[in-house]
């Protein structure tokens, strides 16, 4: 029988044995040896916050160096968008391939001096998907690993020069800060703008102070994003006469826009159902199709008549939609992301020197719970703090808790929060994690 001079495992424990000249070895091993020397080992260039810190990066692989034309690959960028976000495969696909075209076409236009060449238009990504499954995230971690200057804004707080709230420069004036006042990086940015939705025509969020329609809203927010140069006033705030302005060309900034988007379903149903009718197709109702499924058929048009104005649907060419999240997805995100909750909140308690844990059964109750409550992720941390908020208080300065549970009827309500207690052994200081420059001594 043939051994794999690796791993010791035998001809009919794997798929495939290659020979060599002294040894065998399995195609396990051959897929680790490949992996260990061409896929870049994400803990080596991690920074404190679990982020690439490309400093330390030798290899090419994770450089997104916009001047040097080197773009990190839409599927190493997925890769570690994975660590962070969980589920949401499609819009985590379509995200990533708009990105890398996004700063290729940056370089590409920027190189090119020749009246023939293409132009590459650029492609502002829309995000349709209820609340709280991870637009927000999305956007921020993709700025956080292509190392670009990001900036958040909600669409609500907007308003059409003139009126009372936030003029749409202020929203420029946050990615300038965000990349410290370098308007040649500020100028390859990310926006995030929330509640697009919220804008809409026929939206009834409306108020006194903003323009009835929410249409002036979405013709300020036009012009930066179709690309302009735009000034603004440093301090933000309101324009003055005399204020020396920041000169800053919006036309590479990359904008995300994200809206939940209620009431689409039916917009899209409606149109589906009337082309279809005339072929002889079995026309489904549109609570027949999944309501969840149906939003991954978005047009353009169906924005249109939610109440987007035109010109700002054709300059968000790429839809991606994000699916409600169901309980095995909240329990994951519960354990497994980098910063999941649940680790966390085991930190926290080794600080103290107490262990802790979540039961199986319980994880999925809190995860149930959190989907009564329609927040999406969001109501999960507040579900954990509830049910930790006296522990939290009491443990640090009770000596004899060794080891603290959260079981399925404590999360019900049915029993007390389940603590062992006895002597602590002596506290040791938190481990620290090891540098790379110790991992390459040892
Ligand atoms: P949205 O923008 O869709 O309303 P957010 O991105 O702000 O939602 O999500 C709120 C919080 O919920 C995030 O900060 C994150 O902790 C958590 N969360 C939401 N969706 C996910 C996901 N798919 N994977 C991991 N965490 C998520």
């Amino acid at each position: 029988m043939l051994r794999c001079s690796f791993c010791g495992k035998t001809e009919n424990q794997v798929e495939r044995m290659l020979q060599g000249k002294n040894g065998f070895i399995c195609n396990d091993c051959v897929l680790a040896s490949y992996q260990m020397l061409y896929e870049p080992d994400f803990d080596d260039y991690e920074d404190d916050e679990g982020f690439y810190d490309y400093s330390n990066a030798e290899n090419n692989y994770a450089v997104n160096d916009v001047k040097r034309g080197e773009f990190i690959k839409p599927a190493d960028v997925k890769k570690i968008l994975d660590r962070y976000i969980i589920g949401q495969e499609e819009a985590k696909r379509t995200l990533c391939v708009s990105v890398y075209n996004h700063y290729k076409r940056i370089f590409y236009n920027e190189k090119s001096n020749s009246e023939e060449d293409v132009e590459i238009q650029k492609s502002n990504v829309l995000l349709l998907g209820p609340t709280g499954v991870g637009k927000t995230m999305l956007a921020q971690t993709l700025a956080r690993i292509l190392q670009v200057p990001f900036a958040i804004a909600d669409a609500t707080t907007l308003t059409q020069a003139g009126y009372v709230g936030e003029d749409v420069e202020n929203v420029l004036l946050r990615l300038i800060q965000a990349a410290n006042y370098n308007i040649d990086d500020a100028e390859r940015g990310i926006i995030y703008i929330d509640e697009i939705d919220k804008v809409s025509r026929r939206s009834e969020n409306t108020s006194i102070t903003r323009d009835v329609s929410g249409e002036g809203v979405q013709q300020a927010l036009l012009k930066i994003i179709e690309g302009t140069v735009s000034n603004v006033p440093p301090q933000g705030g309101r324009k003055h006469p005399h204020q020396e302005f920041i000169q800053i060309n919006t036309s590479n900034i990359l904008f995300i826009c994200g809206g939940a988007f209620d009431g689409m379903e039916s917009i899209i149903a409606s149109r589906i159902n009337s082309s279809a009718l005339g072929f002889g197709a079995v026309v489904k109702t549109a609570k027949e199709k999944s309501d969840d499924k149906i939003l991954h058929c978005a047009a353009p048009e169906d924005l249109v008549k939610y109440g987007l104005i035109p010109e700002l649907v054709g300059r968000l060419p790429v839809i991606a939609v994000l699916d409600e999240l169901d309980v095995d997805a909240l329990v994951k995100i519960l354990i497994e992301p980098k910063n999941a909750i649940v680790k966390q909140y085991k930190h926290l308690f080794d600080l103290d020197d107490i262990e802790f844990e979540v039961e199986e059964a319980a994880l999925t109750k809190i995860a149930e719970k959190t989907i009564e409550k329609k927040t999406g992720a969001r109501g999960l941390r507040s579900i954990m703090e509830k049910l930790l908020a006296e522990i939290m208080f009491d443990a640090p300065g009770d000596e004899s808790i060794r080891r603290v549970i959260i079981t399925e009827s404590f999360v019900d309500g049915n029993s007390e929060l389940l603590i062992e207690r006895g002597a602590k052994m002596k506290a040791e200081p938190v481990k620290k994690k090891k540098s790379k420059a110790d991992k390459d001594a040892g």
